[in-house]
């Protein structure tokens, strides 16, 4: 084994094996793998080896895709075999639900190019013939999934890494990690020591052990996962091979397995393995079966396929596998430790594996995974996704692994687990709680604590009458929100101007005004929109996308401003209430003593002031587009606040509003929010945000990129529609359709209550931008009329929100 290396990998499963080949692929050749036992003897050699492209997130669908098309190639540079069986599969669906589930997901394959199918029982028992038809309503067909041989792509991506110049060293287990003043690391192994300039945790069953080696408690759990393997099947006999098959219903996946049929489960009654400490001891082990824990699915499947129950079982295999809280794969740096990266946490390494290497290696390389991987950045997840918290969404999460999630439903796990001070108040006031980084914010107010649970649907729901309601308050009078639920950040000291206007893509405001800014990455492309509040000459108050506020901070550090000027998170130190609508600043002025009027205090201005007796911070900007407030106060102070506005606002006909309104009325506006209509993968000018951009200023990270979007205009736009629909709203990833054929997508979508129709954001080709008809949005299978808006469907020229 070398002593030194550029890269050390510690873990050969799947996972390393392919960040290991990645990395030597994109030039870095001086790499070396350490796995303590065989390659593959964690989780990844048990695995079934299914293979899909599907995935709730276009752009990890697009990385599954990629990992698909590369078993060709590393099968050819290797000269070992990766078991391919791509057989095609179908979906089927037992009720309503899921077939609309299913149209969906088949749109949303659409502009990734995927050629996915909606077809008849029939159809699907012709391809299929071991159904039982009488218990689906349809299916979906996508031709490309299949099987990979487990051993077979582990050893390809390794041997292709060996041909590339990466060493792999076996039987070494890698036993603590010493960060050194420089950055680099010291890899302490049972056979000495490796100096490494980058380590990469892919310890996979063990992911959870090597980042407590560099006090990190990433947020994993493993989960027993069991399938059987049939005798073999008289059906079966002299037939091509059979499809990849999954029955949502009975919770099961099937596939052929030589002359019988593997069928897996995600039983409800899931049980974590090892949920504080993984045994060192576990090699190319397996767990004693538990057939009994699958019996419930087990029956359905014998029902669904009675072929299956009428012959007896081979073999049971019982193998823990690890989850992230949301069952997307951990991946990236990780802020505060330098040179430290994870790919783990990948529950389907057969469809991912290769996606995790190719956006691991780029980020390394290149400083940006070069693809949108927020789906999968370790960012994602704050200091709140402790173990226990992690236990309980996990279990969640695999229970419902089959289980359609509504777009408006709310999971119930590790619920409540972060509160603010007038969580009891709204509950008083019959709020109904949505979960947003383990932070409870009210999505609606019912009239009744009966009525407040919302029935969970792909249509309007029985929320509609009730956020109509709210938004009319916003819209006529004046409404109350509770804001708590963004990121923040206040950067002070003499520099501050200077580095945010580095980091920053606008001017920083001056002394008591409020700017809007991208933030760009040095492609230019888009990896924050912050709200930049300016206190003091030395003293910036900053407001953002809270669950995107690790991703900052990691970007902050790499990007660290000079001595003498702190950025310091304080998310969950200010609180804040929002007041809006036209009769806000009447409410509001009867609780200060400084001048509101838009003469005193226009749009956009930031003002230290008391509310009644409250110290607070005073925006005038409300992304409802009305007439607001922000008024952010420590936590201390919010309860007060908040019986201070409730009494005060009685006499103006305030109204409590919640996080469904909100958005409605974003959307009314075309306001555009981070991870829908912001995200890496487009620029300023194509989101709409180029004059938030200042290019008069000389340098600021992403500038050159942005003046070559600026002057070539960019490939994208971000267009607003009106959509013709009956009682179902775009949400997002609907495919646009223009003139029969697929153009772009929908990134957000709902009903504009104020302005009675249903409305859309989305990117189309900037050929499309000016276009006014002839465009479709595909809704639950159905192609509606959408005509492009010349400008936002709520006060266009934002008199409002400036009177
Ligand atoms: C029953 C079952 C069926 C499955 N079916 C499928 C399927 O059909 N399709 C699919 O895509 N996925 C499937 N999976 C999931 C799949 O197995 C995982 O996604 C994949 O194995 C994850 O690979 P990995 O490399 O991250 O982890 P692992 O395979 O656990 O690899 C981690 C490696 O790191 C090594 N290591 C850890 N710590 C150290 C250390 N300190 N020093 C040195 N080495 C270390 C370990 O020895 C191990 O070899 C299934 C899993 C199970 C259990």
């Amino acid at each position: 084994m070398r002593d030194s290396a550029r890269v050390v990998v510690i873990g050969g499963g799947v996972v390393g094996a392919s960040v290991l080949y990645h990395l030597t692929r994109a030039g870095w050749k001086d790499v070396l793998l350490i796995e303590r036992g065989e390659l593959t003897c964690g989780s990844t050699w048990h695995a079934a080896g299914g293979m899909h492209t599907i995935n709730g997130d276009p752009n990890v669908a697009k990385l599954q895709q990629y990992t698909i098309n590369l078993y060709k190639e590393i099968e050819q540079i290797s000269g070992q075999s990766c078991g391919m069986h791509v057989t095609g599969g179908i979906m089927l669906a037992g009720t309503r639900e899921r077939l609309d589930w299913l149209k969906m997901t088949k749109a949303r394959g659409r502009y990734l190019g995927m050629e996915l199918e909606i077809i008849s029982v029939d159809e699907a028992a012709r391809l299929f013939p071991l159904i039982n038809k009488q218990h689906f309503v349809g299916a979906l067909y996508d031709p490309i999934e299949g099987h990979v041989d487990p051993y077979g792509v582990t050893h390809a991506y390794a041997k292709a890494a060996q041909m590339g110049g990466a060493e792999v060293v076996r039987h070494t287990r890698v036993t603590g990690l010493e960060a050194r003043a420089d950055g680099s690391w010291n890899v302490l192994t049972e056979r000495g020591n490796v100096h490494a300039e980058h380590v990469v945790n892919a310890g996979g069953l063990w992911a959870r052990e090597v980042g407590r080696m560099v006090g990190l408690e990433l947020p994993i759990l493993a989960m027993e996962h069991q399938y059987l393997i049939t005798e073999d099947l008289p059906e079966l006999k002299g037939q091509k091979e059979a499809l990849h098959c999954i029955d949502f219903e009975g919770e099961i996946y099937t596939r052929q397995e030589r002359g019988g049929m593997l069928l897996g489960t995600y039983e409800r009654a899931g049980v974590p393995w090892s949920p504080r400490e993984t045994p060192w001891d576990f090699t190319h082990s397996l767990l004693p079966n538990d057939l009994e824990r699958i019996a419930p699915s087990l029956e359905v499947g014998f029902e669904h396929f009675p072929a299956l129950g009428r012959v007896g079982i081979r073999k049971v295999v019982n193998g823990p596998f690890t989850f992230a809280p949301d069952g997307n794969p951990l991946v990236g740096p990780v802020r505060g430790l330098r040179n430290f990266w994870v790919a783990c946490g990948v529950m389907a390494g057969f469809s991912q594996g290769g996606g995790v290497g190719l956006a691991l290696s780029r980020w390394m390389v290149d400083g940006d995974p070069g693809a949108d991987v927020w789906a999968m950045d370790v960012a994602r997840f704050g200091d709140w996704a402790t173990l226990a918290y992690t236990n309980a969404k996990v279990r969640e999460n695999y229970s419902r692994r089959f289980r359609i999630r509504f777009p408006n439903e709310e999971l119930s796990a590790a619920r409540p687990l972060r509160t603010t001070p007038i969580y009891e108040r709204l509950e008083s006031e019959h709020a109904v709680f949505g979960d947003y980084c383990g932070l409870e914010h009210a999505l609606w107010f019912a009239p009744s604590a009966a009525e407040a649970t919302e029935e969970v649907t792909f249509r309007r729901s029985n929320a509609h009458l009730h956020v109509t309601a709210e938004c009319q308050a916003v819209r006529e009078r004046v409404g109350l929100l509770e804001i708590s639920n963004y990121g923040k950040f206040e950067v002070t000291g003499g520099g501050a101007e200077e580095w945010l206007s580095h980091v920053m893509a606008n001017r920083v405001p001056r002394v008591g005004r409020i700017a809007l800014t991208p933030m760009l990455n040095e492609r230019g492309r888009l990896i924050g929109d912050f709200t930049m509040a300016r206190l003091a000459p030395d003293r910036v108050f900053l407001v953002c996308t809270y669950a995107a506020e690790d991703y900052y901070r990691r970007w902050f550090e790499r990007h660290a401003p000079p001595a003498g000027v702190s950025v310091r998170p304080c998310a969950m130190q200010y609180t804040g209430l929002s007041v809006a609508g036209p009769l806000s600043r009447g409410l509001l002025q009867g609780l200060v003593r400084e001048d509101l009027s838009s003469a005193a205090f226009p749009f956009l201005s930031f003002a230290r002031m008391d509310v009644g007796m409250i110290p607070a911070l005073v925006g005038r900007i409300s992304f409802t587009g009305d007439l607001g407030y922000e008024i952010w106060v420590t936590s201390e102070y919010q309860r007060a606040l908040y019986d201070l506005l409730i009494a005060a606002g009685s006499a103006h006909g305030l109204k409590l509003f919640g996080g469904r309104a909100l958005n409605s009325m974003r959307l009314e506006k075309s306001f555009g929010t981070w991870a829908r209509e912001y995200r890496p993968i487009y620029g300023p000018y194509e989101a709409g945000l180029g004059r938030f951009v200042d290019l008069k200023k000389d340098s600021f990270i992403g500038r050159s990129a942005a003046l070559e979007e600026k002057e070539s205009g960019g490939k994208l736009r971000l267009v607003g529609f009106s959509v013709e629909t009956r009682d179902a709203d775009a949400l997002g990833d609907e495919p646009i359709w223009h003139d029969g054929r697929v153009i772009g997508w929908v990134t957000s979508g709902g009903y504009g209550y104020s302005v009675q129709r249903s409305l859309a954001l989305g990117y189309v080709p900037r050929d499309y931008a000016e276009l006014t008809s002839g465009f479709e949005i595909e809704i639950l299978g159905e192609r509606c009329k959408a005509t492009r808006q010349a400008a936002a469907a709520f006060d266009p020229d934002g008199a409002r929100m400036r009177t």
